[in-house]
């Protein structure tokens, strides 16, 4: 009989786990404490408590040499391949949103293409004066914000990064999706020890609140924040008087002209769209289409899984997925209904009384510029069009419809003046063409992988030695060796 190393038997059980959909856990085997008979390590109940722990195992951390850093995240990325299923179950099982397969492509995702200490480089200047060095230093202990959309997604990158950097994090995460959240936190943990490291690394909250995260950023021990979420949060931490990295909200159009293969962009702009849902912010949200191939997009949508609605059925889900709500200043607002977002395109069209069958994955309707399906972040796979009869009339709306987030945009075009107006003109940190949204993010395109896209503070797409600070280390008249 055949000798299998343990490497391969891992590689074996990973694939065969992979392919398996797990059951949706129970709810009575999980909370932010435990999932099943496993007690999560790094969780408190006083955020003061968990900033103590976590700057503690920085403090160990600083000691260890950077190949022992590697080490922890090799196991990290163990982990996280292994419990991929169980991760995207409890995901989907305690915030309604998104798909089980999806989720574990994005932890696969994660595991992979999320960079590591290779990322860290320093740099030297010689010349008549001697040498300097720049070195990328940890800034000590993060204190990380993160989203209900892709719970533990975030909580891993963040963390490959951050300790790749040298430091400790604490983790405020959204308390809609805080088993799954914990769950990634003891597992970066649990690595952590497999890797020779400390026993709590990364710490997050049994009940995390506003309040925690006020503690969090105002915190002395905590020398920069790192936030992924909506206008709110990063309004707050941008204000919090620390360093802040700002990760918000989007909402990408996607243009279409009479240059593009028209089949294929109709399926990638449906794969993109669908994607857990559409949950991720750089997932199309809007579409301009030219009008001499319009009719011809939504064929080939049809064909790739989406259920065209028309004006009237579109208008009474717009009343159903948005809803009003009154802010502190009495200004009447749109919000999205939350019980919709990141729900499957059957789910939602039952709302408007239409049976749909399992092969449809998205809602597409046409719609005029001003329409809430164009103008807000759904989060959900309906998708409107919009016809324009040009690339300016294009372009003038599909940059109105960002709203200014410079988050991400896409293109299906073959024609390179095209291309190049839109992505001068819309000035996003991702800009994709011809191919779905998720090749933004490295999935089937160049580049590594990140869950937190830094627009608003200029890091673009976040990696470890975005999590550094450079110090300078001058010797004067030595140390060339020409
Ligand atoms: P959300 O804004 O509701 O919550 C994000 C986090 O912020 C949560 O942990 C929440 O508890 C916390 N929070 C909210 N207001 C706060 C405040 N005033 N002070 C401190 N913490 C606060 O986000 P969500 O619904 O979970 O995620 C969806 C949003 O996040 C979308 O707008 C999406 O575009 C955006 N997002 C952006 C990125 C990115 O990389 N740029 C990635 C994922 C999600």
């Amino acid at each position: 009989m055949a000798n299998f190393s343990e490497a391969e038997i891992r590689e074996v059980v990973t694939r065969v786990l992979g392919n398996m959909q797990p059951a949706a856990p129970a709810p009575k085997d999980w909370d932010s404490k435990h999932y099943g008979s496993r007690k999560f390590v790094g969780i408190y109940d006083d955020m003061n408590e968990a900033i103590k722990a976590a700057e503690a195992g920085y403090r160990a951390v600083r000691a260890m040499s950077v190949e022992q850093r590697e080490k922890i995240i090799t196991e990290i990325r163990r982990l996280t391949r292994e419990e991929a299923p169980v991760m995207a179950a409890l995901g989907v099982a305690e915030t309604g949103m998104g798909r089980v397969d999806h989720k574990q492509a994005k932890h696969l995702l994660v595991a992979d293409k999320t960079p590591g200490t290779e990322d860290i480089v320093s740099n030297a200047k010689t010349g008549d004066n001697g040498l300097t060095l720049v070195e990328m230093a940890p800034f000590g202990v993060v204190g990380a914000i993160t989203p209900s959309t892709n719970p533990s997604e975030t909580v891993i990158c963040n963390s490959i990064g951050m300790i790749a950097a040298g430091n400790g994090v604490v983790f405020n995460p959204h308390p809609n999706a805080i088993a799954t959240s914990n769950y990634a936190v003891d597992l970066v943990n649990r690595a952590c020890k497999l890797g020779g490291g400390p026993d709590v690394l990364v710490c997050s909250m049994v009940k995390p609140t506003l309040d925690s995260a006020a503690i969090m950023q105002s915190h002395p021990l905590i020398r920069l924040l790192v936030c992924t979420g909506g206008p709110g949060v990063v309004r707050a931490v941008l204000s919090s008087g620390k360093k802040a990295i700002g990760a918000g909200a989007g909402n990408p159009p996607v243009i279409v002209d009479d240059t593009a293969d028209i089949e294929k962009a109709g399926k990638d702009i449906i794969d993109g769209c669908t994607f857990d849902n559409n949950l991720p912010c750089i997932a199309e949200k809007e579409v301009f289409a030219f009008n001499n191939i319009a009719d011809k997009l939504i064929a080939a949508m049809l064909r790739s899984g989406a259920y065209l609605i028309d004006a009237a059925q579109a208008d009474e889900l717009a009343k159903i997925v948005l809803v009003e709500k009154t802010d502190k200043n009495g200004k009447v607002k749109k919000i999205v209904n939350r019980d919709c977002v990141g729900r499957d395109a059957a789910v939602l069209l039952e709302k408007i009384g239409v049976k749909a069958g399992k092969d449809i994955r998205c809602i597409v309707c046409e719609t005029g510029f001003d329409h809430p399906f164009v103008q807000e972040e759904l989060m959900m796979p309906i998708l409107p069009i919009v016809r324009v009869k040009d690339i300016d009339e294009a372009i003038d709306l599909a940059v109105k419809a960002e709203h200014g987030n410079r988050h991400t945009a896409h293109m299906h075009s073959k024609n390179i003046d095209n291309l190049s107006r839109f992505a001068r003109a819309v000035e996003t940190t991702i800009f994709v063409k011809n191919a779905p949204s998720y090749a933004g993010i490295g999935f089937g395109g160049e580049g590594h992988a990140t869950f937190t896209i830094a627009g608003p503070t200029g890091e673009g797409i976040t990696s470890a030695r975005s999590f550094t600070r450079q110090r300078r280390c001058v010797m004067a008249d030595s140390f060339r060796i020409i």
